[in-house]
C-alpha cells in the first residue's frame, strides 16, 4: 500500500483528473483520492459537445457512472475549486466558486493538476447574448438552446472546435459562415493543403467560408426587454458581425472558437514553473508529468511536458490526455510496468465524415495526397525524407494501418510503395 492520510489530490474532474484516478486504482494504489471540479457537473466527455450534444443526440457525456466514485473509493467534489497552492506545506485551498468565505485547506501527499483550458473571447463581447463559447457542457446546452430560434450563424475561427461547431450548426438547418484570417481551416495544424480540402468539405455541405479575413466588430441590437441599468452587458443582442474588408454577415448566433488558454491562474505564489508561450504555455513537466516542485504532477492540456527529444509541447487532445493520465499513475504509484509507445492520435468528426490524424505533422512537412475521391482523402506527411504524420478522411482503416511505421523512422518512399 502507498499513500498516507492525505494521499493524492487531484485538481480538474474532467477527462485528465478522472482517468488519472482510475488509473492510480487500476494499479494498486490504495491511499486515499480527492478529485475536485469546479463545474458542477461530474467528470464528462468534452468531444460529443461540439458533435452529438448540439445535434440534439446526447444530453449527459458522463464519463462513468454515479457509482464509480464510492466504488472505487474516490472523493468527488464538484462545484469547488482550488484557489491556492502551497508546495512548501502540503496544501491547496478550496473555495465554493461564488462563496470565497467557504475557504477550506485540504492537505495533499501528492498533488495532480489538471486543470484543463478556458476559451478566449473576442474584447467587449463578455456577456452579450447571441454570442458564444464552446468549452464546457453549460457551454453546449446554451448554444443548443438558441439553436431553434436562429436561421443564421457565423462561426469564428476555423480550427477543430469551429469547423466541427459548423457543421453542426449546418446540419441542423442553419444558414452558417465560417470566418477564418488564415489562408484555409485548420492550416496551423495540417497545412494549406489539407486545409483546402476541409474548405471543399463545407462548401459542399452549403457552408460559406471566408478565409484571410478577421472580424473587425460585433454588431448588436438592444436586446428585447433587456434591463440596461441592471446589467448593461446583457442589454445587447448579436446581429451580425463586420469583417475586416466592411463586408457584413447577419447572425442570430455568433460561436467564437479562436483557440484557449492554460487554466492557471491558481498558482500564482506557489513557485510551479510555467513553460515559455513560445512553447506552448502551462504548466511546465517532465517527460513523465513531474512539475518543477515535488509531488506536484500535471497532465491533460494544461501540462506542457519534455518530450525524450528534449523539446517541449502542450497538445490538446483526448488520447494524448489519457496517456499522460496513464503515465502519471504508474509513477505515483510506483509501478514497473512499461508502457507501450503509441503514435500521437487525434481526430474530428465534421458531418458524417472522421477525420483522423496520426503522428506530428507540421503544417511545413511536405504533404503527398495519395488518395482523394472528392470528398474522402488519404495523404502523409514527411519531413527530411521521413514519414511525420497521416491523416485521412473516411479512411479509418488506412490511417490505422500506418501506426507502427511511426513508431520508428520510417522513410517517406517506403510508405508510398
Ligand atoms: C468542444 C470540444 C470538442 C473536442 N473534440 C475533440 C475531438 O474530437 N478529438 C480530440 O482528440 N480532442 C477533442 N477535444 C479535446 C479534449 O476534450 C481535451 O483534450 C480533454 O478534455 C482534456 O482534458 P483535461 O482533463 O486536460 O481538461 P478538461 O477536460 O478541460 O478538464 C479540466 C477541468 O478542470 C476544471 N478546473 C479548472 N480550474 C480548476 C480549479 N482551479 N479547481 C478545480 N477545478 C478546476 C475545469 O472546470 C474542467 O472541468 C475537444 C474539446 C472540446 C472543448
Amino acid at each position: 500500500m502507498s499513500g498516507s492520510d492525505a494521499g493524492v489530490v487531484i485538481v480538474g474532474a474532467g477527462l485528465g483528473g478522472i482517468r488519472v484516478a482510475e488509473s492510480l486504482r487500476a494499479n494498486d494504489y490504495e491511499g486515499p483520492i480527492t478529485l475536485i471540479g469546479a463545474e458542477s457537473h461530474p467528470p464528462y466527455d468534452r468531444p460529443p459537445l461540439s458533435k452529438s450534444v448540439l445535434l440534439g443526440k446526447d444530453d449527459r457525456v458522463d464519463l462513468k457512472p454515479a457509482e464509480f466514485f464510492d466504488e472505487s473509493s474516490i472523493r468527488l467534489r464538484v462545484g469547488e475549486r482550488v484557489s491556492a497552492i502551497s508546495p512548501g506545506d502540503h496544501t491547496v485551498t478550496v473555495e465554493k466558486p461564488d462563496d470565497p468565505s467557504s475557504s477550506e485547506t485540504v492537505g495533499y501527499d501528492t498533488l495532480i493538476l489538471a486543470t484543463g483550458l478556458s476559451p478566449r473571447t473576442l474584447p467587449g463581447t463578455d456577456g452579450v447574448s447571441g454570442i458564444h463559447v464552446l468549452r464546457s457542457i453549460d457551454d453546449a446546452l446554451a448554444l443548443r438552446g438558441e439553436i431553434d430560434d436562429a436561421s443564421t450563424a457565423v462561426v469564428v475561427g476555423a480550427g477543430f472546435i469551429g469547423c466541427e461547431v459548423a457543421a453542426s450548426l449546418n446540419q441542423r438547418g442553419i444558414s452558417v459562415t465560417l470566418v477564418e484570417p488564415a489562408p484555409t481551416p485548420l492550416a496551423a495544424a495540417l497545412g494549406t493543403e489539407v486545409g483546402a480540402l476541409v474548405t471543399r468539405l463545407h462548401q459542399a455541405n452549403g457552408v460559406d467560408v471566408r478565409t484571410g479575413i478577421g472580424v473587425e466588430e460585433i454588431l448588436t441590437d438592444p436586446s428585447p426587454g433587456s434591463a440596461a441599468d441592471t446589467d448593461p452587458a446583457r442589454a445587447t443582442k448579436v446581429r451580425g458581425v463586420r469583417l475586416a474588408d466592411g463586408s457584413e454577415l447577419a447572425a442570430d448566433i455568433v460561436v467564437v472558437g479562436i483557440g484557449s488558454i492554460p487554466v492557471i491562474d491558481y498558482l500564482d505564489g506557489s513557485g510551479i514553473e510555467l513553460a515559455p508561450r513560445e512553447s506552448g504555455g502551462g504548466i511546465a513537466c517532465d517527460e513523465n508529468g513531474a512539475t518543477s516542485v515535488p509531488d506536484v504532477y500535471a497532465l491533460g492540456d494544461v501540462a506542457n511536458w519534455r518530450l525524450e527529444s528534449g523539446a517541449t509541447r502542450r497538445v490538446e487532445h483526448w488520447t494524448h490526455t489519457v496517456e499522460q493520465a496513464t503515465v502519471v499513475a504508474h509513477r505515483i504509484a510506483k509501478t514497473d510496468a512499461m508502457i507501450p509507445a503509441t503514435p500521437a492520435y487525434f481526430w474530428s468528426d465534421q458531418y458524417n465524415l472522421k477525420i483522423q490524424v496520426l503522428g506530428r505533422p507540421e503544417s511545413s512537412d511536405l504533404l503527398h495526397l495519395v488518395d482523394d475521391d472528392g470528398t474522402k482523402f488519404l495523404a502523409y506527411y514527411s519531413r527530411d525524407g521521413i514519414l511525420t504524420g497521416v491523416v485521412g478522411a473516411g479512411k479509418v482503416g488506412a490511417v490505422m494501418k500506418t501506426r507502427p511505421k511511426l513508431l520508428t523512422p520510417t522513410p517517406i518512399a517506403d510508405v508510398l510503395g
